[in-house]
């Protein structure tokens, strides 16, 4: 299996996951010229895409999904209430295949087993995901402001981690954000802060561990060094064996 981003943080998130020849889109939060223009850096055009999964309605995840889905004939693969919440979303007139999944229950689409896990966040139904071809394992969590016994039973013994690590605490408490967004960002329900996802790491099974990825880190209140530093000190690894997932370039092609 390999794994890539097209893009992470608060102005977009992508990733395509690839087995053989099933190919899936974890989220599309940029539009759709853009991630057509996007998927062609890493030589994928939107027919070689098998389905799409959308894991909250907020904007930085969903605001393409459908209309790529509806153009290019794409099923879409989601929680009751996010499905619920991308009403606005939908493009009139468009018969789109709408795949609702139980957030406690695995599936698979074609050859990829697909384990998805309920989060905290100030979303609907927000749903996180997994995936293995059996043999191995890539966990993604972003957009979640605590984490859960659950999550990490689920996250344990993966190959290949992408780990939201969206601020650093004294930056965000520093920063430019109004009170109010402060409070949303940094609260249960909102983002997970480098601190808090290196303690997440901390309490895996991180033996297969061969990729860890920092993702949708704020542009504002945080910098790729912090998020490097806090999640090195907990695996006793060096810096730039962490991988950041940026929001232009993401990240390309990791095989696990
Ligand atoms: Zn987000
Ligand atoms: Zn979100």
């Amino acid at each position: 299996m390999r794994f890539a981003s097209l893009g992470s943080g608060s102005a977009g998130n992508c990733m395509v996951i690839e087995q053989a020849s099933t190919r899936l889109l974890l989220d599309c939060g940029f539009g759709v010229r853009e991630v057509v223009a996007r998927l062609e850096k890493l030589s994928l055009v939107p027919e070689q895409i098998t389905g799409i999964l959308v894991t909250h309605e907020h904007d930085d995840h969903a605001k393409g999904a459908f209309k790529l889905a509806a153009k290019y004939n794409i099923p879409v693969w989601l929680s009751h209430g996010t499905c619920i919440m991308s009403e606005r979303y939908l493009p009139t007139n468009a018969q789109l295949k709408l795949n609702e999944v139980d957030s406690h229950t695995g599936f698979a689409i074609d050859n990829i087993q697909v384990t998805p896990f309920p989060v905290p966040h100030d979303a609907r139904e927000p749903t996180q995901f997994t995936f293995t071809d059996g043999q191995h394992k890539l966990g993604v969590l972003t957009d979640a402001g605590s984490s859960t016994p659950y999550i990490e039973q689920i996250l344990s013994g993966c190959d290949a981690l992408v780990l939201e690590c969206n601020h650093d605490l004294t930056m965000l408490e520093k920063g430019p954000y109004s009170y109010a967004l402060k409070m949303r960002v940094g609260g249960r329900l909102g983002h997970l802060d480098n601190q808090s996802a290196a303690v997440l790491l901390g309490k895996l099974d991180n033996s297969k561990l061969k990729h860890i990825i920092a993702a949708h880190l704020s542009a504002k209140n945080n910098t790729q060094a912090f998020a490097k530093q806090a999640l090195s000190a907990t695996l006793n690894c060096e810096l730039d064996w962490i991988g950041i997932a940026e929001q232009q370039s993401g990240f390309d092609w990791r095989s696990f």
